[in-house]
């Protein structure tokens, strides 16, 4: 079922977003060659509770950790361990917080110290997939629109998109409908309408899209072994502008338009 927003929700998950936002923000500065995963996961749920809310991945479906860090060939829904981050690797951190009841989440991939010109470019590229799937995130407009405008951009600088895992819905629960995929065809798909709330996630690699689940049962990395990014926000439609819930006051890049 597709739950539609009223002002006061909303307002709940603005606030959620701009938590999340800025634990994200702090993990992103705290990247550095040497440190684990696990102290950043640690640092989330710190950062998460000191504010009065709930990481929301840690015990779903029995996940183990607050965020998600997934290495190089990693997609999605990698462990946090102790192992020091290496130069050059390209993490993403995925993270959720529940705050008042309503929920956020969001993603980011970024080096580890200085890192390849094609790193560099796949991060720059599924953070423009997602400012174009979002600028299609308007009233009257379908989820296809969106899957399809990021799949063009992604295959036009001949990277994968990931299918078997989408964005989706998002609001008292982390997971709602409709599902959110990235690549689909323009006209398809449910009706956009304001005062629904979704979670866009382009996971974008290097080389082919298909993925493998690892032994843990949740790490995903990509079959051919190239790297993955993942970059996510929490989005509202709107009569006008997609507002970007976890990312306060951000607008969509005019050149992405
Ligand atoms: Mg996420
Ligand atoms: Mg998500």
């Amino acid at each position: 079922m597709i739950t539609i927003k009223n002002e006061a929700q909303i307002e709940k998950m603005r606030k959620a977003g701009a938590l999340l936002h800025s634990v994200l923000e702090q993990l992103r500065g705290a990247v550095r060659p040497g440190i684990s995963t696990k102290e950043l996961d640690e640092m989330a749920e710190t950062l998460i509770r000191q504010a009065g809310a709930i990481p929301s991945f840690k015990g779903y479906a029995g996940f183990p950790y607050s965020i998600c860090a997934s290495v190089d060939d990693q997609v999605v829904h990698g462990f946090a361990n102790n192992e020091p981050l290496r130069e050059g690797q390209l993490l993403s951190i995925d993270c959720g917080c529940i705050l008042d009841g309503w929920q956020s989440d969001s993603a980011l991939s970024v080096l580890v110290g200085n890192g390849s010109k094609e790193a560099k470019k796949l991060i720059k590229v599924t953070e423009e997939c997602f400012w174009i799937g979002a600028n299609m995130a308007r009233k009257g407009n379908r989820i296809g629109d969106i899957g399809a405008a990021v799949q063009k951009h992604a295959e036009d600088h001949g990277y994968g998109v990931i299918r078997d895992l989408t964005g989706h819905g998002i609001g008292r629960e982390m997971h709602e409908d409709p599902a959110v995929p990235n690549y689909g065809r323009p006209g398809r798909g449910v009706r956009l309408e304001p005062g629904m709330t979704i979670a866009i996630e382009p996971m974008i690699a290097m080389g082919t899209w298909k993925i493998i689940t690892e032994a843990d049962g949740w790490t995903t990395r990509t079959q051919d072994r190239s790297l993955a990014s993942h970059y996510e926000h929490t989005v509202l439609v709107t009569d006008g502008e997609p507002e970007i819930l976890s990312f306060p006051g951000a607008r969509i890049p005019e050149a992405l338009r």
